[in-house]
């Protein structure tokens, strides 16, 4: 894997599960990281300390808030002085069928899942497009292309930003940045661990691979897509073949 010596990420939602892997990850490759997190700042500092090398940076940001988002970047700016990618890690789930959810559960979950992602990109391009180079990679979900019972409001905001990402590209294209979302299936983690017995055996029939994937299959998708330089406006799936 190429190093990342001379990169500057900025990672959302990093305080646990696939984000820190990604964070912890990007570190070993020698990128400076910026792990944050909105309320988990005891497993947000365990993560930090966790990362090999020094320089890298603890913010608290709430991706559902631009001004909490602006003081981040800020003092990332300040820190590092250039960013080279982020990172749109930052997720939530509040699942319930069509009927039974909640107007305020599929507002939350698309104001965290999609309007955060917008939010962060928005104000990452500006530092990109001065400096005429960056990568945003957001992540995305098998679901949006499939679908999944239970899940209206997630499915909607990860499909939501599989578009921004063709978007942006297109329109971040001329200024040498690339945009791309990488499609995990289901991932060993925190999201996953509110799966009972029976639904984690369903699930796994129906991938071919017969397995789980862990948070390293993203982190390395993710630092595969830092070292290139000729991939924008993809969905990059990691999901086991789950959809093919
Ligand atoms: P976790 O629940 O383990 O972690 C979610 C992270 O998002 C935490 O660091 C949390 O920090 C942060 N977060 C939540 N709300 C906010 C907010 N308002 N502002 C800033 N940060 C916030 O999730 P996963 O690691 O499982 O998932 C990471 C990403 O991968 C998500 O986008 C998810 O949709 C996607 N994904 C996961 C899959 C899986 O199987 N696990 C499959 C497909 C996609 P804090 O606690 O501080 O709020």
């Amino acid at each position: 894997m190429k190093n990342l010596k001379d990169k500057y990420i900025m990672i959302t939602g990093s305080s646990r599960g696939i984000g820190a892997t990604i964070a912890q990850h990007l570190a070993k490759l020698e990128a400076k990281v910026a792990i944050t997190y909105s309320s988990s700042s005891d497993s947000a500092q365990q993560v930090f300390q966790s990362l090999e090398g020094k320089e890298h940076l603890l913010l608290q940001m709430d991706v559902t808030n631009s001004e909490s988002i602006k003081n981040a970047f800020d003092k990332f700016m300040e820190h590092f002085s250039t960013l080279s990618a982020l990172v749109n890690n930052a997720g939530i789930t509040k699942d319930g069928l069509l009927l039974r959810m909640q107007d305020k559960d599929f507002d939350s979950v698309l104001k965290t899942n999609l309007y955060g992602n917008f939010y962060c990109a928005r104000e990452a391009a500006k530092y990109m497009i001065k400096a005429r180079q960056g990568h945003i990679i957001n992540i995305s979900s098998v679901v949006a292309q499939i679908g999944n019972p239970g899940q209206a409001n997630y499915v909607a905001s990860k499909a939501g930003i599989e578009g921004l990402t063709r978007t942006m590209a297109n329109e971040l294209a001329g200024r040498n940045i690339q945009v791309n979302a990488i499609a995990p299936g289901f991932i060993k983690t925190n999201m996953t661990e509110q799966l009972n017995v029976k639904q984690v055996q369903a699930i796994t029939d129906r991938i071919p691979l017969k397995k789980l994937g862990h948070p390293q299959d993203i982190a390395e998708t993710v630092a595969f897509l830092l070292s290139s330089s000729y991939i924008t406006g993809q969905v990059i799936s990691v999901n086991g073949g789950l959809a093919m």
